[in-house]
């Protein structure tokens, strides 16, 4: 198998919302076809897949850097030694190519599109959903049957705060979540407390609701917000301070008792291995939330993975940022702790194909070939045009 050629194009993400840092009304997304010699019914092999959500499109990086090096390799280098099918490390190792170590920042998201695309080549080659492909290669059992699921919202939009949330979580209780997360930060504490207390009755209890930060806080204003937010038994604290700052976390992780979570702003296995060592996670509650589709893709999220083993945390601690068809075959695949899901939101990457049914806080991957990008309404018709 061989890469012929890599198409790239942006796409827009549709909708006007924000958190407590970013407003997403300008955001893009990088969509990446790596298109193969190998013909399945007279059509070419095409993998595509995208740099998640949340970080930009990374066309510059792609065109200017990745893409060059890539086409220009001698073909070998890029397969498996055994089998003649793409490598996606090799692939990503080559993208990589005269690029310094650290500073993992959009060219994380940049490799991980190109990256993950070479996983859906291989799926689609082989006539096989993702997850399974993916199971396969790192000698997991795939979670075929479904994986939990939570229902990602709650964001701050204009008008009125805590009736609008009311619907929104109930909307997501009728179409089969049972569990939500949503925003905090935007607002003083006292109004946020009051937007969680209208989502935890709608939702049923705080152990079905999660609150994310964003990292906005500052050490007075995390550890403060901890306090009030204690006695909510909530599912978890998300985010509440800079996802760097290790040691402020460890100071956060002994001052609150229920589980938090942090990660998805992390792109590499020494950022997490740091995270690890100097953060003060606790492996008996808290979770990791590394997406692959941000940093440098399937590679080195399964690095992270190890890293996380290593240390004591579960596979069920990963639950990863980005509720998409990508993450829902690697969480599957990998067999992790589940999937968000963003109903209506982040179109039209976000969300999961008519035919992932959601059940009782489950949600079940489709069988099409490959990440099942093809079968997504409104992603379809850029694919089309991309592979055209
Ligand atoms: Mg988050």
């Amino acid at each position: 198998m061989r890469i012929v050629e890599i198409r790239e194009i942006d796409v827009p993400l549709s909708g006007a919302i924000s958190n407590a840092v970013v407003d997403f009304s300008h955001h893009r997304v990088s969509l990446v076809a790596v298109v193969t010699d190998v013909r399945r019914a007279g059509v070419p092999v095409v993998g595509v897949a995208f740099n998640s959500i949340g970080r930009h499109a990374q066309g510059g990086i792609l065109r200017e850097r990745m893409i060059p090096r890539v086409l220009a390799a001698d073909p070998a280098t890029l397969q498996a030694p055994e089998g003649g099918l793409l490598d996606p490390a090799r692939v990503l190792a080559c993208a990589m190519r005269d690029e310094k170590p650290g500073g993992h920042g959009d060219r994380a998201a940049a490799a991980s599109a190109l990256e993950l695309a070479c996983w859906d080549a291989l799926a689609k080659h082989a006539d096989e959903p993702a997850y399974a492909t993916i199971a396969r290669h790192f000698g997991t059992v795939a979670a075929a049957a479904g994986v939990p699921v939570y229902a990602a919202g709650g964001y701050y939009r204009d008008g009125d705060e805590v009736t609008a949330l009311r619907a929104e979580v109930r909307e997501y209780r009728d179409a089969g979540y049972e569990a939500v997360k949503i925003k905090i930060g935007g607002l003083p504490l006292e109004r946020d407390l009051r937007r969680l207390e209208a989502a935890i009755d709608v939702a049923g209890g705080g152990s079905r609701v999660a609150v994310d930060a964003n990292g906005a806080f500052d050490r007075d204003r995390a550890l403060t917000y901890a306090q009030a937010l204690e006695p909510y038994g909530l599912r978890w604290y998300e985010e509440a301070v800079d996802p760097l700052d290790f040691a402020l976390t460890a100071e956060l992780a002994e001052a609150y008792g229920g589980p938090i979570a942090t990660g998805e702003n992390l792109f590499s296995v020494q950022d997490v291995t740091n995270l690890l060592r100097f953060g003060g996670l606790r492996p008996d509650r808290d979770l990791l939330q590394m997406d692959a589709g941000l940093s440098y893709g399937l590679t080195e999220y399964a690095g992270m993975i190890a890293e996380m083993e290593r240390r004591g945390f579960a596979r069920a601690a990963a639950l990863p940022h980005g509720g998409h068809m990508l993450n829902l075959h690697i969480v599957a695949g990998l067999g992790l702790g589940g999937c968000e899901a963003y109903p209506g939101v982040f179109q039209p990457f976000g969300g999961y194909t008519d035919a992932c049914r959601v059940e009782g806080g489950l949600i079940v991957p489709s069988d099409e070939p490959g990440f099942g990008l093809e079968a997504k309404g409104g992603l379809d018709q850029h694919i089309a045009r991309l592979v055209a």
